[in-house]
């Protein structure tokens, strides 16, 4: 078994997060440190990954075989929990043999690589790419990139059930709506089926509008045949997903010295970056209160800051 039991799920924590701009707006934000969840595995990745798992075991599968980039939090996510639970991994890999922090760490955590170089990585989404691999690792399930699809979405609806369980804890019996930072929009796909339009997703685009999140989100909540939906993307990207500029950079420092929360400049710290300029335009009324998502992917910027 890849899972180990229905009910093994690290929990994220939930904790108030105090900055002098949000007080001045009379605005109150609990974070979820998804970052948090277990000294091995962290991040939205971790999530994303449950129903894959779950998915790998229903078909007999004794590991998990999927690609990404030599940053990529992804393979870092999968390689962590092969290790902590004890099933074989095997990483493809864009691009040509390179020694990241990243690419050391999945080493380290017994992933298996393959370095596919550019052409033979962009070729993923060829119908036949998978049968070579099929035939070398009979045994593995294969994980689309980053986790995603609808299994990747319903493995974070739970992260409301890990706020509601948190929330009288701060002394709060309700929150106005959820904000986190979007790359394919899937963890944002997942906290909207959750809440079936209860409270309304705020998704902080790190990536430039033509990724095509929207459609991607839409695709998911169609085919789990959601009706309520209330959910916004944002631009976040500042030019371009990985594009880093001194005020992002002055930003996340100053964040990081007032809160003691890391972030990195490629999604968390561009989410709260452009929830603070939402709230400075007077987006929100004083009084709101929300819930911001710490998404993780803190193992990614050590190649950045190195
Ligand atoms: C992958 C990632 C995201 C984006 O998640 P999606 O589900 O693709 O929208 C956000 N934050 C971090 C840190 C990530 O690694």
């Amino acid at each position: 078994m890849l899972y180990p039991s229905a009910n093994w799920l690290p929990q994220a924590p939930l904790e108030p997060l105090q900055l002098d701009w949000l007080s001045a707006a009379g605005i109150e934000v609990a974070i979820l440190r998804l970052d948090q969840i277990d000294p091995l595995i962290s991040g939205n990745k971790w999530f994303k990954l449950v129903e894959h798992l779950k998915a790998a075991d229903r078909a007999g599968a004794e590991g998990i075989i999927s690609l990404g980039g030599a940053h990529s939090n992804h393979l870092h996510a999968l390689a962590a929990a092969g290790k902590r639970l004890g099933f074989k991994t095997v990483g493809l890999l864009r691009g040509h043999p390179q020694e990241t922090p990243t690419v050391k760490d999945l080493q380290t955590f017994g992933m298996q690589l393959h370095w596919l170089g550019y052409a033979g990585y962009r070729a993923r989404h060829e119908p036949d790419f998978w049968l070579p691999w099929r035939e070398q690792y009979p045994t593995l399930q294969a994980v689309p990139e980053g986790g995603g699809g609808l299994l990747g979405a319903l493995g974070c609806v739970a992260l409301k059930a890990q706020v509601n369980a948190q929330l009288a804890g701060l002394g709060w019996n309700d929150y106005h709506g959820w904000w986190l930072a979007c790359g394919t929009g899937t963890t944002l796909a997942g906290l909207v089926l959750a809440e079936a339009g209860e409270h309304p997703v705020y998704g902080a685009l790190a990536v430039p509008d033509d990724h095509g999140v929207a459609p991607q989100v839409e695709a998911i909540v169609h085919e789990a045949g959601l009706q309520g939906r209330a959910y916004e993307l944002i631009d976040a990207s500042r030019e371009g997903f990985a594009k880093v500029d001194p005020l992002l950079l002055e930003f996340i420092e100053q964040t990081e010295q007032a809160s003691g929360i890391p972030l990195e400049p490629l999604y968390t710290g561009k989410a709260l970056l452009a929830l603070r300029q939402q709230i400075e335009s007077g987006r929100f009324p004083a009084g709101t209160r929300l819930i911001f998502v710490h998404t993780g992917g803190l193992q990614g910027r050590r190649a950045i800051s190195s």
